[in-house]
């Protein structure tokens, strides 16, 4: 009995003892919870008074799980821009501060996945795989962080690649009237990455569902989605989600780019984009500018695009190249926007309806696009035919405009027609169906050779896939070389244009 006693008595010691440490090791922190009030709720802004220590841009909590991100910080009030549907809030109800901004989880585990720019997984596969969280608004590397252009980045369509080539982390515009082949062009340059290892991020931007949808199913259908993050607002979510939409897209793409990977990001549309900007800026009473537009509309492109750069080998070596998307109205490029974007970007592809119209796919206006860094980084066998390409070409699009008069023209301009109806129909190309390099080194500089000069307009077609056929049967040292920044040689010039020649002697027009 007194055994018992005595254990019971070392029990008690021991319990008190533990309790004791755990008091010492207990402190208090006073956790201080900033709330505030809304005074008012419109479709995508709320007002909110009483929380005079939040920051520009800080996020907001409301209830129901509801954010927002605080835009105009007055001395009494704080407009927020609401990230979700603002039926879940009544003037009144309780705003909380978070002290932290907008953040997007980051990862392999999103490629393949179709995200929402807060990152809530759109593809019913179950909750997003991340290894961190980024904020979506980052600084854009510093210049001694960059380097200049280099490499190419392929996108398969023989008009671009030749005559306004791309550079792994350039920023081009692609613009044109609505329905001329925007999308078309860029989700063809995602399709062209399969094998480059590069990384696709397709941004859609207050679109149609149906047209989202589409997009993916293409991506699906080429096997790109292996490699291709889509992040997506529609045009039904609220302003706020299709503003912060390209911001988050960039944040994900800059994770990969920091390490070390090229990266494609493709923003469709900024026109869009820049709507939604609108929209809120004079729901907060902000005062309209140009169009309506606020006075800020050039920086948010800018700091957008400005994220897209090639580090230098110490920071990795990686690479963001930029492709935004602009739709014009009735052609006019010199409008507000259009004309920002231009500014900002370091060239621009313009899509022309009357091309589409005329069935000249994709229907890229050459005399009017620009690339404004992509010719340093282009391979060395472009260069051999881009220069001839685009001179003959200019002529053809000049002289044209005679001939449809039924002028009666003399032998050589006949010939620069003729040549030049062959160079349109070259460089027609359907969707879905990129050229690699060797076969469109092959088809372009056949062409400006004359090789095709003899051959039928309604046989160019056929000639060509003869053509990249015998791309494929070219010496392995030939093949090579178009890879590389040298020039063609002329043993490389000869053993292609003999191959040429082969392919093409049975389309010869019969004399
Ligand atoms: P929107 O203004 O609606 O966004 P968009 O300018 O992005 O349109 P797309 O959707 O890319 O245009 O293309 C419009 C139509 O043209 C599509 O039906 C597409 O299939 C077709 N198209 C585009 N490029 C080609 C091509 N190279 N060959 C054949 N069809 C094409
Ligand atoms: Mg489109």
């Amino acid at each position: 009995m007194k055994q018992y006693h005595e254990g019971f008595d070392d029990l008690i010691k021991s319990a008190f003892d533990e309790i004791s440490a755990a008091r010492e090791r207990f402190s208090y922190a006073l956790v201080p919870r900033e709330t505030g009030v809304v005074t008012w709720v419109s479709s995508g802004i709320a007002r909110v008074s009483g929380l005079p220590g939040v920051g520009f841009e800080e996020l907001i909590k409301f209830r129901g799980g509801l954010y927002g991100i605080a835009f105009n910080v007055d001395e009494d009030e704080v407009g927020a821009v609401l990230l979700g549907n603002h039926w879940l809030l009544e003037a009144g109800s309780e705003a909380e501060r978070t002290g932290r901004v907008m953040d997007i989880p980051v990862g392999d585990g999103l490629i393949g996945r179709v995200v929402s720019p807060i990152g809530a997984p759109l593809d019913g596969k179950g909750p997003v795989v991340f290894e961190r969280r980024l904020p979506i608004e980052r600084e854009a590397p510093g210049i001694t962080d960059r380097l200049p252009v280099s490499v190419p980045l392929q996108t398969g369509i023989k008009a671009i690649d030749a005559l306004i080539p791309i550079g792994r982390g350039q920023r081009e515009l692609i613009l044109g009237d609505r329905q001329t082949g925007k999308t078309s062009i860029a989700v063809d340059s995602i399709i062209n990455q399969r094998g480059q290892n590069v990384i696709c991020i397709y941004c859609a931007i207050g679109q149609r569902t149906s047209s989202v949808a589409k997009v993916i199913a293409h991506l699906k259908e080429k096997g790109a989605m292996d490699y291709t993050v889509v992040v997506v607002t529609e045009g039904n979510d609220p302003p706020g989600l299709q503003y912060i939409t390209p911001y988050a897209a960039t944040s994900i793409a800059e994770h990969f780019m920091q390490k070390g990977r090229d990266v494609l990001i493709v923003y469709d549309d900024l026109t869009h984009h820049a709507r939604a900007y609108r929209e809120l800026s004079l729901l907060l009473r902000r005062p309209p500018g140009r169009e309506a537009f606020p006075g800020d509309i050039f920086y948010i492109h800018s700091r957008l695009l400005e994220r897209a750069t090639h580090l230098r080998p110490e920071l990795g070596g990686g690479s963001l190249t930029a492709l935004p998307i602009i739709e014009t109205e009735a052609q006019n490029i010199s409008a507000y926007i259009p004309t920002n974007l231009i500014s900002i970007t370091d060239g621009q592809i313009y899509l022309s309806p009357k091309l589409f119209e005329l069935g000249v796919l994709p229907a890229i206006d050459i005399g009017k696009s620009v690339s404004r860094v992509g010719g340093k980084a282009q391979w060395g066998a472009y260069r051999s035919v881009a220069g001839d390409l685009k001179l003959a070409y200019a002529q053809f699009e000049e002289l044209e405009t005679f001939a449809r008069f039924g002028a009666r023209l003399d032998e050589n301009t006949r010939k620069i027609i003729e040549h030049g109806r062959r160079i349109r129909e070259c460089l027609k190309q359907q969707e879905f169906d990129p050229a690699s390099v060797p076969e469109q080194i092959v088809v372009l500089l056949a062409l400006i050779n004359g090789c095709l000069d003899k051959v039928p307009i309604d046989s160019i077609r056929e000639a060509e896939r003869a053509l990249k056929k015998a791309a494929a049967g070219l010496p392995e040292h030939v093949l090579k070389r178009f890879f590389s920044q040298s020039k063609l040689d002329g043993e490389g010039r000869d053993a292609i244009l003999g191959a040429a020649e082969k392919a093409l002697s049975q389309f010869r027009r019969k004399p």
